[in-house]
């Protein structure tokens, strides 16, 4: 596993407390954008529990047990992921079942449960009856993608870890340090991930250039990141249609639209988080402005990088 985790060293250290004071509890509740870096930190962490070296506050990726991490079978830690749309009830059953037994080899049985978010009310309530009464020796990590699509009964039964999109400096900096780029790719990177470290990464390895996210500049904050903004635009003038779909399909998810009608289908569980951040008046401004800066790139005698760096202010402005 990966030795060198990028960001949420807050959280980080406080999981390494509660191991080291012997101080798990029963059930986590990690919470954040897909990418974010959820999956990472629970396996460093189930990683810490179980790892037979007393005193390391890292997996010391050596003994027995992490090295039957690393290839995936220690009888004590089980990934579940959704088995095709939704977790199903009987994943969920089947982990019950399971989880009443003690440890086979490590001192507690770890679940980590992705995509927590992606289960119907049934699943939710079978899962509670077990965060309600955890079985002594077990811990179990929920990860979601969406804190509110969750049974606030589960919220208030588990320990909740909320994993924030990293600062542009501070990924851009840990990405020069961890991969082998220089520091202009690993800005653009950090602007065009939103700080989201697994799509950050993804980018350096692949490439900036193939990246088809579609770049946000309404939540960016900081003029220096919209100025790169800006100069991305300049490179591929076809990202402005991007913006305004993207825009477009925000304002749909915000009246209910069916899917059908939606036109980056791909994150519509994006899309659903973001919606309810702006104002229905805010995101017609914005496709607004965009459209009327596509105009004004048609004239000649235009710099294109003034009019696209006027965009991407007006846009931070609407805030
Ligand atoms: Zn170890």
């Amino acid at each position: 596993m990966q030795n060198t985790i990028i960001g949420h060293q807050n959280i980080i250290s406080q999981l390494q407390n509660a191991v080291k004071s012997e101080r798990v509890a029963g059930a986590y509740l990690f919470a954040g954008e897909q990418g974010a870096g959820k999956e990472t930190v629970a396996l460093f962490f189930a990683n810490l529990i179980l790892c037979e070296s007393d005193e390391a506050s890292v997996p010391c990726a050596a003994c027995r047990a992490c090295r039957k991490i690393k290839s995936g079978n220690h009888p004590d830690l089980q990934i579940i992921r959704p088995d095709g749309a939704q977790l199903k009830i009987d994943q969920i059953r089947e982990m019950q079942q399971r989880i009443s037994y003690q440890p086979l080899e490590g001192p507690r049985k770890i679940y980590i449960i992705a995509n927590t978010e992606k289960m119907n009310v049934y699943t939710a309530n079978s899962l509670l009856k077990t965060l309600e009464e955890p079985p002594a020796a077990s811990t179990i990590i929920l990860l979601t993608e969406n804190l509110n699509a969750m049974l606030p009964t589960i919220r208030s039964r588990s320990q909740i870890l909320t994993f924030y999109p990293m600062p542009t400096e501070e990924l851009a900096n840990a990405l020069v340090d961890n991969f082998s780029t220089n520091k202009e790719d690993a800005t653009n990177a950090a602007i065009l991930s939103r700080g989201i470290v697994g799509k950050a990464i993804t980018l350096v390895e692949k490439g900036i250039g193939d990246s088809q996210e579609v770049p946000e500049i309404l939540d960016e904050t900081d003029l220096i990141a919209a100025f790169r903004l800006a100069e991305q635009f300049e490179k591929d003038l076809d990202r402005l249609d991007e913006l305004v779909t993207w825009y477009r399909d925000l304002l749909l998810v915000q009246q209910g639209a069916p899917k059908e009608m939606i036109t980056h289908i791909d994150a519509v569980d994006r899309l659903q988080t973001l919606a309810p951040r702006y104002s229905h008046i805010r995101l017609q401004r914005a496709i607004k402005t965009v459209l009327q800066t596509k105009s004004l790139l048609q004239k000649i005698n235009v710099s294109k990088t003034i009019t696209l760096e006027v965009m991407c202010i007006k846009l931070i402005q609407g805030r």
